[in-house]
C-alpha cells in the first residue's frame, strides 16, 4: 500500500487506529504540542482573532472553529481571552471538526460550559463569516513519497517482507503533480505530496473568500517540501513508522507553499509566512509572561520560564514552526503577519 493509505489506517483506523483509541498529549503521553505547554499560546491567539474580529466590523454572528483540537485546551484558552472583548463571545458559536471519537470526549470534558458543534469535515461547517484555527492539524494528513529516478519518480509504498512491515518502492513513471519539481531535486531525493492539504485549505480559502473571516494556521514544516520528513514518536522518542502500526504518532512537514496556493487559488488573501516566535513576540508574549510571572515563585516560575522559551526560541519551537495566515481580498491587513 502507498505510504498515505498506511499513515491514514495507523492513525484514524476506528478500531486500531492512534488518535481513535487514546489521548496521546502531555507529559504522560507521546507529544506535547503549543498549547499544552502554557496558556500564554491560546491567549495570544484568541487575542489575534479578537482583534482581527474588530478590523472586519464586529460581526454579529461567526463561526468559530478549530479542525484538529486535541484536548480542547486551544479552544478553552482562546474562548476565555475573547469574553473580555464586548460582544465577541456571544457573536462566536464554537464548531469543532474532530476525526478521534476519544478526542471528542475529551474535548467535551475541557468545553463543558459552553456550547459546542462537532463535525467531521470541514464541509459540514455551517455558513457565515469564518474564523478558524488550525495548531499541528496538517501534519497529520497522510501524505505520499515520491523518490525522483532519472525521469520520473518512484513511489514509496509499505509491504511485507518476511513477515515484517517494510518499506518498498514501485516502478518509476512520469507524475504530472511533480512536473514542477523535477528542474529542483536531483535523482534519489524525496518529494511528499499531501492530496487532502489542498483540499482543505480550498475549502477555507472559499469559504473567506464569500463569507469574511480569518484562518490561522500554524504547524512545523515549511515553504517547499524537500527530503523525508517522515516520523513517528512514542513516548517524546522517535521510533520506526513501521515497527507497531497505530502504537505511534506518525506526522510529516507540512508544506507551507502548497497551502498558500490552495488558499490563494480559491480566492483569499494570503499572508507572509512568518516564524512561530516571531509571530509570538509580535503579539506580545514577553509582556504576557512578564505579568504571569509576578504570580509565581520556585519551580512554578521555572517552569513557566521554561515555557516562554520552548515557544519562542529558535532552537526549540520558535523557529521550526511557521504561521500563515487567509483572509478575504479585500479585508484588512491581518494584525502580526501582514504589513500594516
Ligand atoms: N491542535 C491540537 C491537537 C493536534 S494533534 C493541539 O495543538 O494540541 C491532531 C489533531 O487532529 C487531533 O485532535 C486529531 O484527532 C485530529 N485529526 C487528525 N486527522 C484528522 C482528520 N482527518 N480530520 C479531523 N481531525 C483530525
Amino acid at each position: 500500500m502507498t505510504l498515505a493509505d498506511y499513515m491514514a489506517e495507523c492513525l484514524l483506523h476506528p478500531r486500531h487506529g492512534y488518535y481513535a483509541t487514546r489521548d496521546p498529549f502531555g507529559r504522560a503521553g507521546d507529544f506535547i504540542t503549543a498549547p499544552e505547554i502554557s496558556q500564554m499560546f491560546g491567549e495570544l491567539l484568541g487575542l489575534w482573532l479578537a482583534q482581527v474580529w474588530l478590523d472586519q466590523g464586529s460581526r454579529s454572528r461567526i463561526v468559530l472553529a478549530e479542525i484538529g483540537p486535541g484536548r480542547g485546551t486551544l479552544m478553552a484558552d482562546v474562548l476565555r481571552v475573547i469574553r473580555k472583548v464586548p460582544g465577541m463571545a456571544d457573536a462566536a458559536e464554537v464548531h469543532l471538526v474532530e476525526a478521534s471519537a476519544a478526542l471528542r470526549a475529551r474535548q467535551r470534558e475541557t468545553l463543558k460550559s459552553v456550547e459546542v458543534h462537532w463535525h467531521d469535515n470541514l464541509s459540514d461547517l455551517p455558513e457565515g463569516p469564518l474564523y478558524l484555527l488550525a495548531n499541528e492539524f496538517f501534519d497529520a494528513l497522510p501524505i505520499h513519497q515520491f523518490e525522483r529516478a532519472a525521469s520520473g519518480w518512484s513511489e514509496r509504498q509499505v509491504g511485507l517482507r518476511e513477515g515484517r512491515l517494510a518499506p518498498g518502492l514501485s516502478a518509476p513513471a512520469p507524475l504530472a503533480a511533480l512536473e514542477h519539481r523535477l528542474p529542483d531535486t536531483q535523482p534519489g531525493q524525496i518529494v511528499e505530496l499531501c492530496p487532502a492539504l489542498p483540499q482543505i485549505a480550498g475549502e477555507i480559502g472559499a469559504r473567506l473568500a464569500q463569507y469574511g473571516g480569518a484562518a490561522l494556521i500554524i504547524d512545523y514544516g515549511d515553504w517547499r517540501s524537500l527530503g523525508d520528513t517522515f516520523q513517528a514518536l512514542t513516548d517524546h522518542r522517535p521510533v520506526s513508522p513501521f515497527a507497531e502500526p497505530g502504537e505511534a504518532d506518525l506526522t510529516a512537514h507540512v508544506d507551507f507553499e502548497a497551502l498558500s496556493d490552495a488558499l490563494s487559488g480559491a480566492g483569499a488573501r494570503v499572508s507572509p509566512m512568518v516564524p512561530q516566535g516571531v509571530f509570538l513576540e509580535r503579539l506580545g508574549i514577553a509582556q504576557r509572561a512578564g505579568a504571569l510571572a509576578r504570580n509565581l515563585s520556585g519551580a512554578a516560575l521555572d517552569n513557566h520560564i521554561a515555557a516562554h522559551r520552548r515557544l519562542t526560541h529558535p532552537e526549540e519551537m520558535g523557529q521550526l514552526f511557521k504561521v500563515i495566515a487567509a483572509t478575504a481580498a479585500d479585508a484588512p491587513p491581518l494584525p502580526a503577519l501582514d504589513p500594516a
